[in-house]
């Protein structure tokens, strides 16, 4: 039999390559694991004491599809406060991580032969979930020499009849971009203009070193009506295993992700709607400490590779990782192997230097790495003197 909607896509490859890298270091290896895009820190302990409250309280039944209320209030809250965009409770839906979420927002807007474009490199999972949707990708490439920022010409050339949607993500998994106010008012003046929805991924929102964060959705009331946006607190609070994440958007567009959540999930985690209850009801400089200690670290990373052979690092401006330019690369050898591709490169780095980071290719980029610095700084340390002898053997 064949499952023709399934098999047009591939299992998530940070999932998987992760999974194999975990395999390694269960059996022995010693790698230095740069591929999966997961914070170091623990959960912090105010946020996990009140999942503990949770169960001791009995929150432990079906909450309502789009999650209580409570938590809804303070994510408007947090929204209004800390993005400046205002939503009532009843135009946001709490989900599973932001994953799920996402995929509502795609399912929700897209029919048969819909065009959803997505700027590239891309986070791997936003092409995977336009297909199952039955929708169709659109890719649109963004110029390294212009810090990967979106290039609205090329995006406005690409809009058909069918255009539904654009999936933006900034700051930016793989590259690091943050996008400014200037480029997304030109991208919400062309949804408004051929009326497609933006759907603005913000998972990494907190994570950002230089320059400001801005949410399209904040620009203007009509460019507002065209957002979908998505959050979650897998990156900003150290909770990618609780799976907690939100949607927001116009009530016609929450409603028709409710009812495709109704017959999904039903509803996220009730325990895990309480913890995060918990961390929007908190100072959100209670979690700063995360951010300072990834821009030190993303600081000593691009030092490092600075000083390197052969390769470039993007200025990565938010996210927790570093898109490694490796063309230079192509076409020289090490110890008596070409390198053909990023990802017969991201291969030679497991086996030789015991370091995994994820090839380009999944991410519509093949002349790059993806290195996640959410690792110890000793790590990072090590694993870098590792890239960086690999790169003294290359010819
Ligand atoms: N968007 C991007 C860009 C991501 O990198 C990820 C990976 N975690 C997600 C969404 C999904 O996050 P969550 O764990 O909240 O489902
Ligand atoms: N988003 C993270 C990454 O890109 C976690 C894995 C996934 O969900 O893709 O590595």
């Amino acid at each position: 039999m064949v499952f023709k909607r399934v098999d047009q896509i591939a299992a998530s490859k940070t999932m998987e390559f992760t999974a194999r890298v975990k395999n390694m270091i269960r059996n022995g290896v010693d790698v230095i694991d740069f591929s999966v895009g997961e914070p170091d820190f623990q959960t912090p302990d105010f946020i996990k004491k009140a999942g503990k409250k949770a169960i001791d309280e009995n929150h432990t039944k079906y909450t309502a599809v789009n999650g209580i209320v409570e938590l809804r209030k303070a994510i408007a809250r947090k929204l209004e406060i800390e993005n400046n965009v205002s939503y009532t409770e009843e135009q946001i839906c709490v989900g599973t991580g932001a994953k799920q979420p996402l995929f509502n927002a795609v399912f929700t807007v897209c029919d048969e032969g819909s065009e959803v474009i997505i700027p590239t490199p891309s986070w791997v999972s936003y092409e995977e979930m336009v297909k199952l949707a039955g929708g169709i990708p659109v890719f649109v490439p963004c110029n390294d020499k212009n810090g990967f920022g979106l290039d609205i010409s090329e995006i406005e050339k690409v809009i058909t009849e069918r255009t539904r949607a654009i999936i933006i993500n900034s700051p930016n998994n793989p590259t690091g971009a943050v996008y400014g106010e200037k480029e997304l008012r030109k991208l919400g003046e062309l949804a408004i203009k051929h009326d497609f929805y933006i759907i603005s991924d913000e998972v990494y929102e907190k994570l950002v070193f230089e320059g400001k964060f801005c949410s399209v959705a904040s620009l203007s009331p009509q460019i507002k009506e065209h957002c979908i946006l998505i959050n979650g607190l897998s990156k900003s609070y150290a909770m990618t295993g609780w799976r907690i994440g939100y949607a927001a958007a116009a009530e016609k567009v929450i409603n028709a992700m409710k009812k495709i959540q109704s017959h999904t999930t039903s509803a996220s985690n009730s325990i895990t709607q309480y913890a995060a209850l918990a961390a929007y009801e908190e100072d959100p400089d209670k979690v700063k400490y995360m951010v300072d200690s990834y821009r030190d670290r993303r600081n000593y990373i691009l030092h490092r590779i600075s000083e390197m052979n052969f390769v470039q690092a993007s200025k990565a401006s938010g996210t927790f990782y570093v898109f490694l330019n490796i063309e230079k690369l192509l076409g020289r050898t090490y110890r008596g192997e070409t390198i053909i591709s990023s990802m017969q490169l991201a291969q030679l780095l497991l086996i030789h230097a015991h370091i995994a980071v994820i090839a380009g290719e999944a991410f519509h980029a093949s002349n790059y790495v993806r290195i996640c610095y959410a690792v110890s700084q000793e790590d990072i340390a090590n694993g870098m003197n590792r890239l960086d002898k690999f790169l003294k053997e290359v010819i």
